[in-house]
């Protein structure tokens, strides 16, 4: 289904597809969170989804994220932001600073890192651990067979506050097996958030579990390349 060039409408329908997919699931549509992947998108187009009421957002990119929510969280303070893009270390104080989640958790040294500042800069937000459930080369994420032991050590070893898992399955495949092997690794480690499903797999990802979709194209229409 492609976007209309009207973003609020596109997001009643997206929360409307969710309510249905999960309802169809046997589950309830209140356990799956809409993350709007705000990505490439100015603050201006970015407005009329926060006067519409929404308030939990996605972006990839630190320096632009900073920049853009710098114009916005002042007239929207209730505003939740989740860093679903790599984290480098240098990049950690402002991450730290600014995300209410940080999705992108990949390996040891990040884990120490972030554990580190949190404690400098008394702010803990909530840590997903990224898994690279399709094995990709170019992709970020732990490779699922080291996912148990990151987990264990970002919790136990430098006590971050890890809740859940996060995925990106391989484009132009079905996703539903990721989906399942992605729930699997956070059922395994009673963690009880999933992220997974974007703007063209979410019903599917709800149907394998998802308690957060992040969607972006399919609300605000398709990025500049
Ligand atoms: C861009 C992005 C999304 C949103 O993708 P759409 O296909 O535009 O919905 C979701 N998750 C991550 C990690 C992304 O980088």
């Amino acid at each position: 289904m492609r976007a209309s060039n009207d973003p609020v409408a596109n997001l009643t329908a997206i929360n409307q597809r969710i309510a249905t997919a999960a309802t169809a699931a046997e589950r309830n549509p209140a356990e799956v969170t809409l993350v709007v992947v705000s990505k490439t998108y100015a603050a201006a187009a970015v407005r009329p989804i926060l006067l519409a009421g929404h308030r939990c957002f996605g972006e990839n990119r630190v320096q632009e994220a900073r920049e853009k929510w710098a114009e916005l969280t002042p007239d929207f303070p209730d505003t939740r932001l989740h860093l679903i893009g790599p984290l480098q270390t240098n990049k950690v104080r402002d991450a730290v600073g600014l995300f209410d989640v940080i999705e992108t958790v990949d390996r040891p040294k990040l884990a120490r890192v972030l554990a580190a500042e949190m404690a400098r800069a008394g702010r803990f937000p909530h840590c997903l651990i990224q898994v690279n459930v399709g094995q990709e080369p170019q992709k970020a994420g732990v490779d699922p067979k080291d996912a148990d032991a990151l987990i264990a050590l970002a919790i136990r070893e430098y006590a971050l506050p890890v809740i859940g898992v996060m995925g990106i399955p391989p484009l132009d495949q079905p996703s539903e097996s990721y989906f399942k092997l992605l729930l699997n690794v956070a059922q395994k480690n009673n963690l009880k958030v999933v992220s997974m499903g974007m703007s063209s797999d979410f019903e599917a990802a709800i149907s394998c579990g998802a308690t957060h979709v992040r969607v972006g194209s399919a609300i605000f229409g398709d990025r500049a390349k």
